[in-house]
């Protein structure tokens, strides 16, 4: 498998700050591959996702990464003025595709994500779960290679991000794309991804490779699988 993303001896520390977020971290993401990284709040997740998409450069060591790389933040982050069409269409308004081609586009992306029907809808009329689908579909109407995701379901009540998860594995198979999501919950990390990587003060602490077939909650190798990596996460 190629490697899209490498991350080799990478460190970061923030300007002004006497620790480092990011230490001697080395690791690397297969095409096409779901990954997702766990651990405890403060422990650099964001930081790697940060790298990773280019917002932030690396104090030391080498990135390896593509140049179209797609993140969605918490709760969808969407323009409140704009509709859910005109949300997914910006990154393509940037890009001055032409209006035929780029409706064609939005509209493929809000009904692989189940949102066509609100196309027109303001994000305050969206509900949390809605929100979340138009933040994904915006990062992914740009046909990205790497889409980056910050835990994006963690203001959800269980139903909604149950019925996400579900949509998302569809979606990952549909599109192919490579995944690097952040998420605080083992249970939510192991019912998605290929790799669970395990941060803890700024390294890694371990990696963990998720076998199971989907959907795996009902799978009976999943609560092995949670417990397994909840040890760790507490030790
Ligand atoms: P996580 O996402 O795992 O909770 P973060 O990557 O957000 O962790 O943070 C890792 C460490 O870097 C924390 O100690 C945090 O306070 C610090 N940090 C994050 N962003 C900044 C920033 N912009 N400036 C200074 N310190 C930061
Ligand atoms: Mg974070």
């Amino acid at each position: 498998m190629n490697n899209v993303i490498e991350f080799s001896e990478v460190g970061k520390r923030y300007a002004g700050e006497k620790n480092a977020a990011v230490r001697r971290m080395s690791f690397g993401v297969g095409e096409g591959e779901f990954v997702c990284l766990v651990g405890p709040s403060g422990g650099g997740k964001t930081t790697v996702l940060k790298l990773i998409a280019g917002l932030e450069e690396p104090t030391n060591g080498i990135i390896k990464k593509p140049a179209n790389v797609a993140m969605s933040f918490q709760a969808g982050a969407l323009f409140p003025w704009l509709t859910a069409f005109e949300n997914v269409a910006l990154g393509l308004r940037e890009k001055s595709m032409p209006e035929e081609e780029l409706a064609r586009t939005v509209d493929r992306q809000l009904d692989m994500l189940g949102i066509f029907q609100y196309r027109g809808k303001y994000p305050a009329d969206l509900s949390g779960g809605q929100r979340q689908r138009v933040g994904i579909a915006r990062a992914l109407a740009v046909d990205p290679a790497v889409l980056l995701l910050d835990e994006p379901f963690s203001a959800l009540d269980p139903k909604t991000t149950a019925e996400l998860h579900d949509d998302l594995i569809q979606v990952w198979q549909r599109t192919k794309k490579t995944i690097v999501m952040v998420s605080h919950l083992i249970e939510e990390a192991v019912s998605l991804a290929d790799r669970v990587i395990l941060i803890r003060e700024g390294t890694i602490d371990s990696i963990y490779k998720i076998e199971l077939p989907y959907p795996r909650r009902e799978n009976i190798g999943f609560h092995h699988d949670v417990m397994h990596i909840r040890k760790e996460f507490f030790k």
